[in-house]
């Protein structure tokens, strides 16, 4: 009893010492504070309590101590030594307080991310560092119709062959982000060869591979991680930002004040279902006359190859566009056309200040975007789309996986999650240590 209780003192002691690690880390890492003192005056802690949780965080190698400020300032070079009045008695001032205080950085190769899209047909598996910079990744060609067996078997040799490639740890890992196809599509796709795409809804992907590594696992539709990368990497400041893609389907991302938006059962951005008046072709997803029946890659291959066009995939589409195929070039512009007239309701809605178009007709020349401006400026409230920016994507093929990354990273480096998991490690260490 005497004993147990001693243990329990000792636990409660400990969190004591660690309580809001996370929020330093925190401040550090969103570059709001880079020195103690700045910390402590954040805070409103005393300045010795900053350094202990700062000596903590170093032994779990999240934070780094770099270069004195000011240190270096005497061996600088002309250009430097020759800089404003004020720069250098702030130095003097730091100087004669004794030792200037040490800046602190963020440190991303404290720990992993491993991330997985699982496209209808095609895998990428990646591993990300903590600011997200892909660091191994490799494309599969897998048919998501074999199931979830084999598809997430195949995901776990990859991480296994990611890591090894690195020589990292598993224990390095902090959590994993998979994304997958969205549940219409999902649902509504024609059964492959190789079986039907059933198995995977309600499949537990996370349960699955959560058993493998450590930290959380992340499961959600790949478009919510893609509008997520592209937001995070290129409009960090976008109140409200969509992200639409036009490949073989027509489908978007939403992000709100920093959030992706799912909706109430995370069907939130199927855009690609509106219908389309006077529309009459046949859906996947039982309807008729959707956008994605009529505008998406996929319906622009089969109608260019009913045509007679030697085209079968929304890529030929873009390349015969590029190439200078009138029909394709004529095909993808009228698409555009179609697609700005459902933007128009979602700019009306939204609000957003940018529209990314990502995805193989984002890249056949300019001539979707022409479509879509006609469409947009047209019929879209004028005063919506005053500072209203449509642009292509820029992180292209990685904005997936750097959304996936951001998923992992923003959640396991909340504050609370910081404490959790310094306390954690601590609990760990103390188990291990002899009696
Ligand atoms: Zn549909």
């Amino acid at each position: 009893m005497g004993r147990s209780e001693t243990a329990s003192e000792r636990t409660t002691a400990r969190a004591a010492r660690t309580a809001r690690a996370g929020e330093v880390l925190d401040l550090v890492r969103r570059g709001r504070a880079s020195t103690t003192s700045q910390i402590a005056q954040q805070m409103g802690l005393a300045r010795s309590t900053v350094a202990e949780r700062v000596e903590l965080l170093r032994a779990h190698g999240l934070l780094e101590q770099g270069p004195d400020v000011g240190a270096g300032g005497g061996s600088g070079d002309s250009r430097d030594s020759g800089s404003g009045g004020s720069r250098d008695s702030a130095a003097s001032g730091t100087a004669r307080r004794g030792r200037p205080p040490s800046v602190l950085t963020f440190n991303p190769g404290a720990g992993l991310v491993l991330t997985a899209q699982l496209g209808m047909s095609a895998i990428r598996a990646a591993v990300t560092d903590l600011h997200g910079r892909i660091l191994w990744s490799r494309f599969v060609d897998l048919d998501i119709g074999y199931g979830p067996d084999v598809v997430l078997a195949r995901v776990e040799r990859e991480f296994t062959r990611g890591l090894t490639a690195l020589g990292a740890s598993p224990a390095r890992v902090h959590g994993i982000s998979v994304g997958v196809p969205g549940t219409v599509e999902l649902g509504t796709t024609q059964p492959p060869p190789s079986g039907p795409t059933r198995p995977w809804i309600d499949y537990p992907i996370a349960e699955r591979l959560a058993n493998l590594y450590p930290g959380p696992v992340f499961v959600e539709p790949d478009i919510n991680l893609l509008a997520l990368g592209e937001h995070r990497g290129a409009w960090p400041d976008a109140p409200v930002f969509v992200l639409l893609k036009v490949g073989t389907v027509i489908e978007s991302g939403i992000v709100i004040g920093d959030r992706v938006a799912r909706g109430a059962a995370g069907l939130a951005g199927e855009i690609g279902h509106t219908h389309v008046p006077g529309a009459s072709a046949e859906c996947a997803c039982g309807n008729v006359g959707c956008l994605s029946a009529i505008a998406s890659g996929g319906a622009l291959a089969r109608t260019l190859n009913d045509g007679g066009h030697a085209i079968g995939t929304a890529r030929e589409v873009a390349e015969a566009a590029n190439g200078g195929v009138l029909e394709a070039r004529q095909a993808v512009r009228e698409a555009g056309r179609e697609i700005g007239e459902v933007l128009a309701g979602v700019i009306n809605l939204l609000n957003p200040q940018v529209i990314s178009i990502w995805g193989y007709l984002a890249d056949a020349g300019d001539h979707l975007f022409a479509g879509v401006h006609e469409s947009v400026y047209r019929y879209a409230v004028h005063a919506a789309t005053r500072n209203l920016r449509i642009e292509r994507s820029r992180l292209g093929d990685d904005a997936s996986t750097r959304g996936a990354a951001a998923m992992v990273v923003e959640r396991t480096l909340l504050p609370e999650a910081i404490d959790r998991y310094i306390q954690r490690a601590q609990d760990c260490e103390q188990v291990h240590e002899p009696g």
